[in-house]
């Protein structure tokens, strides 16, 4: 897989354009992607592949979990998942909308877009809050909840659906890549 940035020469841009705290922060967010690949485009997205794309990936999911990145973007065309209303079912119907992958996966699969990770710092029942709002989401049921009303996730089944992550009144759940190229 090619990871390779839309347009290298923006680096460079952003880098001259470094004043203050406010527009480190805006540079900061344009070079960082804006979430993970969609499992059925990890072979094939790229910047060769995504720039003269029109999206039909986005169009093709049935969750209406696809995004692109804005123009303004480094990775500027290119797909990515926002878990904000849905999560992923691994339909797989945005590898078979991809014109650009001649080799199309055979169907519904449950490959591994990432784990889902917890912030205890942020999470309500780590905070005297009684929340349970992850539990009944998951697919898998992989949120324990001890006698305290403390909670854990169980990793390691976790294929990051990102169903979770809608639900979590405090932003408290992110999905992790095992992808390093994702991070
Ligand atoms: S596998 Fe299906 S649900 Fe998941 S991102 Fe692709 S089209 Fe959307
Ligand atoms: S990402 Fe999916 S499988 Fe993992 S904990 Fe969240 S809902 Fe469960
Ligand atoms: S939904 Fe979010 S805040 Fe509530 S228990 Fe689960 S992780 Fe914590």
């Amino acid at each position: 897989m090619s990871n390779t940035p839309v347009n290298p020469s923006r680096r460079g841009f952003f880098t001259a354009t470094i004043l203050t705290h406010e527009g480190r922060e805006q540079v900061k967010k344009q070079l960082t992607r804006r979430g993970l690949y969609p499992p059925g485009l990890l072979s094939i997205a790229s910047a060769e592949n995504c720039l003269e794309c029109t999206g039909i990936c986005a169009d093709s999911c049935p969750q209406n979990i696809i995004s692109l990145h804005s123009k303004e973007h480094q990775y500027y065309g290119q797909p990515y998942l926002d878990f904000s209303n849905n999560g992923c079912t691994f339909c797989n119907e945005c590898n078979h909308a991809c014109p650009a992958i001649s080799h199309k996966l055979p169907g519904p699969d449950k490959a591994i877009i990432g784990k889902a990770h917890l912030d205890k710092d942020v999470c309500h029942a780590w905070n005297g809050i009684i929340c349970m709002s992850c539990y009944s989401v998951c697919p898998d049921k992989l949120y324990k909840f001890d006698k305290r009303r403390k909670v854990s996730i169980d990793q390691s089944p976790c294929n990051g659906c990102g169903f979770c992550i809608r639900v979590c009144p405090a932003s408290a759940i992110s999905i992790i890549s095992l992808n390093a190229n994702q991070t």
